[in-house]
């Protein structure tokens, strides 16, 4: 299959039948990009069981 995020978060919602989910699995297995983004989705997720903290963007600081 193509590169589908749409199909990632179908899947991560297990809204896929047998055959789907195995598609995406398939896919995940052999492309980065998808991995990558299951992962941020998941990660995404978790993070709001959580209280949220204030997002703070820190400088880095340069000598
Ligand atoms: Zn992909």
């Amino acid at each position: 299959m193509a590169c589908s995020f749409e199909k990632l978060v179908l899947y991560l919602d297990k809204q896929l039948d047998i055959d789907g989910q195995l598609e995406v699995l398939n896919h995940i297995d052999e492309c980065d990009v998808c991995q990558d983004a299951v992962y941020q989705i998941r990660r995404d997720r978790d993070s709001n069981l959580f209280i949220r903290r204030p997002y703070k963007l820190e400088k880095i600081p340069v000598d």
